[in-house]
């Protein structure tokens, strides 16, 4: 993986260091989700990526992570 997964900017890691705040709050939220619903990282991913209340870029994030069966670091 070298590039951003959001905007394709060449990255050492999934995303790009603008992106990373976006990556960032999806492994933040999970650690909440999985304490309050008892979410598997796929459920999660599934369900932020129709979450009409996440950004744009949140969802589209979370729906490539899942495309491309991204694991929970
Ligand atoms: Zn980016």
């Amino acid at each position: 993986m070298n590039k951003c997964l959001i905007c394709e900017r060449k990255s050492e890691s999934l995303v790009c260091e603008q992106h990373s705040k976006v990556y960032k709050n999806i492994l933040e939220g999970y650690e909440l989700w999985k304490k309050a619903k008892g979410l598997s990282w796929n459920d999660y991913l599934s369900e932020l990526s129709e979450n009409r209340y996440a950004g744009a870029w949140v969802r589209l994030l979370a729906k490539k992570m899942l495309e491309l069966g991204i694991r929970a670091p």
